[in-house]
């Protein structure tokens, strides 16, 4: 078990004399807006003792060597978008926000690549490549809100990771903090590198719990001119979830293939205040295929109506930007009717998701609380939100705990895993414990004891002390 200092006045003197007074803050409003993150999961928020704002990798590094001093924990925040309490102060402490390196530093339209400060918003990354002819292909449902870092802290995924890879895959080296102060670059700009063990992969997706990343060379891809985006309607959640695998299979290299059942259709489209096809009993799979030749989009389109119409699809449409509004809006919709609720975010083999979604559909009616189920079909990534409605404490608790032994079990028999973009954070940490084989377990232990002797960094996230 961790134990931590408090930290003192002399610890808080510490941190100005690095930052600069005015990024030193430890008045309780500031305090209780960093308690939590976009998790909805009240039970895991803590409240840190200060929150400090970094401006470059050197005051991060300083940071880091007065918490190894004073034994203060570090808990390192971007936007606070974290789903699994992964940016909440596990221990209190200090939260160090990264917001304020938002610099882009080099855009190289030959090579292909951006060097970013970590605190840069995925969506700048986005319209910046964009503006260039490029494309940044990370896009996770709040890249208008998240920042780099924290996509390459999760591995976060999004609507393109069926074609492109997850953020892990958008990478050629980064810039890490280690718990002691140390700083490094990990990765080179090289198309391939056998030279020595792959740091910068281990630490992506560490949920800043072996270091913190401060900036970051990001591959950028030539934009497909052809675009298509299409909207396949089903009135039978099953048929929706059986297109998945043979679109995979026809070898339309689909850009983002996504599934919406009709809770999400409806709360999503009121919330959007738009009314799509079949809003009353539609579920949705919008499929998007882009090329760079024309005839091969119409070869595509063709391809794919004929297999959305063999797999039973109502409607074939096209897609306009109201389509991925009402896809974006899909976790924010949901809010009107509970403020405490989970997002899960489990994954399957890709053949494996019809099944996946029509058992676990029907597993949870078996509960008071209220599903809705949204999925990145494509990767095999299906999101339950499950929302406290009309209950107990207790019995949310109770009823939670029992759905998610049957459904983890399930999951783990499919050959899937607890997470498939949103990280263990807090939120898992005890499933993390009972679902990973414990050799595993232990080597990850023994690599965050090697790199983080005093447990200082983000502790309390992905795997416990003890
Ligand atoms: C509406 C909505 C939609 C979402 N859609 C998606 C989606 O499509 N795909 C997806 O993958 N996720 C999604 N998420 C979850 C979330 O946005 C992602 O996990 C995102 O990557 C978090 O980024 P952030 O900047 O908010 O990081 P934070 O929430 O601040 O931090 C996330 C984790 O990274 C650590 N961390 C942050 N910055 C650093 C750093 N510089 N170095 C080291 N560690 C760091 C934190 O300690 C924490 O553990 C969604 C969330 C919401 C609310």
């Amino acid at each position: 078990m961790n134990t931590y200092n408090p930290v003192t006045d002399e610890v808080v003197t510490a941190l100005k004399n690095i930052v600069g007074e005015k990024y030193v803050k430890t008045d309780a409003a500031t305090l209780d807006v960093y308690k939590a993150d976009e998790s909805l999961a009240p039970s895991f928020w803590r409240t840190p003792e200060v929150v400090v704002s970094a401006g470059s990798t050197e005051e991060v590094s300083q940071i880091m060597k007065v918490a190894n001093t004073y034994r203060v924990p570090v808990t390192p925040r971007s936007a606070g978008t974290s789903v699994s309490c992964g940016a909440v102060p596990a221990f209190h402490g200090i939260v160090l926000l990264m917001e304020r390196m938002n610099h882009i530093l080099e855009f190289n339209e030959d090579g292909m690549y951006m060097s970013v400060e970590a605190g840069v918003r995925t969506i700048d990354i986005q319209n910046m490549a964009h503006s260039k002819n490029l494309m940044y292909a990370g896009d996770p449902c709040s890249a208008d809100s998240c920042l780099i870092g924290g996509n390459l802290a999760t591995n976060a995924g999004g609507n393109k990771a069926v074609r492109y890879g997850t953020t892990r895959h958008q990478v050629y080296s980064i810039e890490v903090v280690l718990p002691d102060g140390k700083v490094t670059t990990l990765g080179a700009t090289l198309k391939k590198c056998s030279t020595g063990f792959c740091l910068d992969q281990l630490i992506i997706g560490s949920e800043g719990t072996l270091g913190i990343i401060t900036k970051a060379v990001l591959k950028l891809v030539p934009l497909c001119p052809y675009k298509l985006d299409v909207l396949a309607v089903f009135t039978d959640l099953s048929k929706a979830t059986a297109l998945v695998p043979k679109l995979i299979k026809a070898g339309l290299n689909p850009t983002s293939v996504e599934f919406m059942d009709n809770n999400f259709v409806r709360s999503a489209s009121d919330y959007s205040e738009l009314r799509l096809p079949h809003y009353e009993d539609g579920c949705y799979d919008i499929i998007s295929i882009e090329t760079f030749n024309e005839d091969e989009l119409d070869d595509k389109m063709e391809k794919l109506a004929a297999i959305c119409e063999a797999c039973g699809a109502t409607d074939v449409v096209e897609a306009d930007d109201r389509v991925w509004k009402v896809r974006r809006n899909c976790l924010e919709s949901t809010r009107i009717f509970s403020k405490v609720a989970t997002s899960e975010d489990l994954v399957v083999p890709v053949t494996k998701i019809a099944d996946c979604i029509q058992t676990l559909v029907d597993e949870s009616k078996k509960y008071d609380f209220r599903v809705f189920c949204l999925a990145h079909a494509g990767d095999g990534n299906l999101h339950f939100q499950i929302l406290k409605c009309d209950m107990s404490d207790s019995a949310w608790e109770k009823q939670l705990k029992e759905f998610r032994a049957v459904a983890y079990r399930y999951v783990y028999d499919l050959g899937g895993r607890l997470s498939g973009e949103h990280g263990i954070g807090l939120k898992r940490l005890d499933y993390m414990e009972q679902y990973t084989d414990p050799v595993e377990l232990d080597l990850m232990k023994t690599i965050k004891h090697a790199v983080d002797p005093n447990w200082i960094l983000n502790p309390g996230k992905v795997i416990s002390a003890c």
